[in-house]
Formats: C-alpha cells, structure tokens, sequence
C-alpha cells in the first residue's frame, strides 16, 4: 500500500533520476497498450538511457517499490485497477539501431530496446540484411521482443539474436549469449530471471534487397488479410498448445464472435481477443476463463495465456 507520502517521495525521486518531463503521475495505462485497457499507474516513466535504468533499478529496490517494464504494450492486459507502482516504459525515448560491420559469421547490428520492430527492419532493409524479414510486423519492441521470444511466420527472435545486454533486478548489466538466454517458444531466460533488456545484438546475413523488401510485402499483406488489425487487440491471447492451433480449439468451441461487455473474439481470426469499445480488463478476463473452460472440457488441451497480465 503507497500512503500520499511515499508517493510524494518516490514522485521526486524519479523525477531526478529521469527528469520532470520523463515523469508521469496518476497514467492512464489504456494509453499506453494496444489493447486500449488499463487504469492508471501510479507512475509511468520514460527514461533515456542505460545508467537512468540501472539508476531506478536500484532506487526500486531500495524502496521496495514495485515496478514493471514495458515496451509498446502490445501483449499487456493491465487490470482495470490499474498499478501500484511505477511502469518504466522504454520506447522510442530509449530506441537506435546501428550496424556494427561485417565479419564471417554475418552482418552485425546494435539496437536499444525501445526500438520499434518495424523501425528495425526498415533499418535492415536499407543495409540488404535478411532473416529478419519475420518480425518486421510484429508491433512490440526490441526489448518486448526479446523477452518473450517473439515470432511469425516460421522465425523467431532466437534465430537473428547473437548476445542480449541486461540489467538485473540489482542494477548489474550483463551480456548474455544466445545460448544463455535459453530460448524457447515465446519464453527466455528474461523472464525466468526478471532481467530488463536494455539492447541486442543481431546477426543477419548479406541478402538482396529486393528479395527482403517482397518478402516484408509478402507478411504485410498475409497479417492485412487474416488479422483485424483495425480493431485493438494484443494479438494471439493464448500460445499455441502443442500439437494444436489456438485459434482453431476456439473457433471449433464455437467462440468466434462472442462478446462479454466490450470485449470479443474476433470474427477474422479466432485467435484474436479484441475491443470492441469500452472493454474492460474484467471482460477480457471473464471471456478468456470461459474459452479455457469450455476448450477444456471439449478437447483436454490447456489454453495458456500468450498476453501478460499486469496489476492483478
Ligand atoms: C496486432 C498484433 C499482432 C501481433 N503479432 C505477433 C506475432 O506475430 N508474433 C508475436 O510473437 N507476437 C505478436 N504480437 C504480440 C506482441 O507484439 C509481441 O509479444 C511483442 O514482442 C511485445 O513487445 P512490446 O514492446 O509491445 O512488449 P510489451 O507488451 O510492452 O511487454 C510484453 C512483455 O515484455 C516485457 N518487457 C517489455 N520490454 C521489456 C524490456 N526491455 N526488458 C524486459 N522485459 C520487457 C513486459 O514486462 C511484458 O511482460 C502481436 C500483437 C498485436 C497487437
């Protein structure tokens, strides 16, 4: 529980770890996500650069104030009570890509964890890198992408990253290889251990520029045709279960189009929770726990979460 005091407190603390104008007090958080849900955070941040971070790190954990990091909040569903605590958003305040040379292994790039993933490829394609072709339309960030090992279309972050930089929950920075962050499907040694991303290094091969820039044309449209990316979502609601496509259990479960208050799931693409407008947290929860009770009892498959929860 954070008394008016604390929150005083810990507002002028951020404010000169960060500045005044990186410091926001009572935040709507439907702003910051895709989804267009959330209440307000007590905080929400935006710092510039590495040693801002590992600055806040160490003041959160002095002050034992609760925090989570976030990118574009993309695969956030922040609960309608919103945080107690700060949200330390790093997004384009905290973004860049370089290119890093060339060498026998590949071509190397450096990009800060805010940058968007679109930005990213954009980058790429101007310097005729490929392989990552798949995650130029993934709506996150590096950082976000990182984290939850990010993938489309038969790619995945795994396979173009070569080292991550991290800070722990102390403020120690750390390089890990892409053995050590132990990837898996939409899982990586970040979560397990509750490091921040602060930036990747990327391995990509010389490619053809024309070939990237159809290739990146080719997932656009695929994404325009299948996805309702007209309406706010925070895209696959659960993983996809072994053996299984999540979208089909729903779809077969008869859940296509259903609604509880504002929010639905998709008519385009079953695997898709949307807001329809006005959607609360507590909708999007009520109508996923009746899509994992009813696929259960129908097929035996555990629907498991993709989104992120935040302030339950
Ligand atoms: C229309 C649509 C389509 C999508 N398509 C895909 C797809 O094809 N493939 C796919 O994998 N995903 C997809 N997503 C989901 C989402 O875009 C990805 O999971 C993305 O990687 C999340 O990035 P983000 O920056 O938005 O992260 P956020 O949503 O802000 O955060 C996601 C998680 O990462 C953590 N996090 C964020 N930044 C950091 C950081 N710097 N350090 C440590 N932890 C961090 C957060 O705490 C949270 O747990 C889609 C979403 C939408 C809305």
């Amino acid at each position: 529980m954070i008394t008016d005091t604390d929150k005083g407190n810990i507002g002028v603390e951020l404010k000169r770890i960060v500045g005044d104008e990186k410091v926001y007090e009572n935040e709507p958080m439907r702003d910051h996500t895709t989804f267009k849900i959330g209440g307000e955070a007590d905080f929400l941040v935006t710092p510039e650069t590495i040693e801002q971070v590992t600055e806040l790190l160490k003041f959160f954990k002095e002050n034992e104030t609760a925090f989570f990091f976030m990118g574009n909040g993309s695969n956030l569903l922040v609960s309608d009570d919103g945080f107690r605590g700060v949200a330390v958003k790093l997004l384009d305040d905290f973004a860049g890509v370089t290119f890093d040379g060339e060498d026998d292994k590949g071509m190397h790039f450096t990009a800060k964890a805010g940058t968007r993933m679109w930005r990213l490829g954009m980058f790429l394609l101007e310097h005729e890198a490929t392989g990552f072709e798949f995650g130029t339309g993934i709506p996150g960030t590096v950082g976000g992408a990182v984290m939850m090992n990010a993938g489309a279309y038969g790619g995945e972050m795994k396979d173009v990253v070569e080292s991550v930089l991290v800070a722990d929950r102390d403020g120690n920075v750390k390089r890990l290889s892409n053995e050590e962050m132990d990837f898996s499907y939409r899982h990586s040694a970040v979560s397990d251990n509750g490091y921040i991303v602060l930036e990747a290094v990327l391995c990509l091969e010389k490619g053809d520029k024309q070939e990237i820039r159809a290739g990146i044309d080719a997932l656009t449209e695929k994404r325009r045709t299948k996805q309702p990316l007209d309406m706010p979502s925070a895209g696959s609601t659960f993983k996809r279960p072994e053996g299984y496509y999540a979208a089909q259990l729903i779809d077969e479960a008869g859940f296509r189009g259903r609604t509880v208050g504002g929010a639905a799931v998709s008519e385009k693409h079953a695997g898709f929770v949307i807001n329809k407008g006005g959607a609360t947290a507590e909708d999007v929860v009520a109508l996923t726990n009746e899509i994992k009770r009813v696929v259960m009892e129908q097929t035996g498959v555990e629907l498991e979460l993709e989104v992120r929860k935040i302030g339950f």
